[in-house]
C-alpha cells in the first residue's frame, strides 16, 4: 500500500498551516450552479404564452430554440417550457429528426 501518504504527511507539515490536511477533499468546485449560459429565461413556455404558436415538427426554425448547438433537446429547465409542451416540443423534435429537419447529433467543428 503505497498511496503517499507518508510522503504526503511530511510534506504538508513542514509548509502549511495545520488544517492543510483536512481541506483536500473538498475541492474548489462549488461551480456548478451560477450557469447563466446565456439562454433566455422565459417565465412561462414559449407556447403558452404564444396561443398561435403550435408545436410543429415541420417548423425547424422554432424547434430550433429547443435543440443544443449539438444537436440535444435543451431540458426544461433551461428552455422554460411546461411539461405538455416540453413533450411535444421533444416529439416534434424526433420527428424533425426523422425527416431530416434536424440533426440527431452534430459533429464537432475543428
Ligand atoms: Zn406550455
Amino acid at each position: 500500500m503505497e498511496n503517499g501518504f507518508r510522503k504526503d504527511d511530511k510534506g504538508s507539515r513542514s509548509g502549511g498551516g495545520p488544517r492543510g490536511d483536512r481541506d483536500r477533499g473538498g475541492g474548489g468546485m462549488g461551480d456548478d450552479r451560477g450557469g447563466g449560459r446565456g439562454f433566455g429565461r422565459r417565465k412561462v413556455c414559449r407556447y403558452c404564452a404564444d396561443k398561435s404558436l403550435n408545436v410543429d415538427y415541420k417548423n425547424a426554425g422554432e424547434l430550433k430554440y429547443f435543440v443544443t448547438e449539438r444537436g440535444k433537446i435543451v431540458p426544461r429547465r433551461i428552455s422554460g417550457n411546461c411539461a405538455r409542451h416540453q413533450r411535444e416540443v421533444a416529439t416534434a423534435i424526433k420527428r424533425a429528426r426523422n425527416v431530416a429537419l434536424l440533426p440527431y447529433t452534430v459533429m464537432q467543428h475543428q
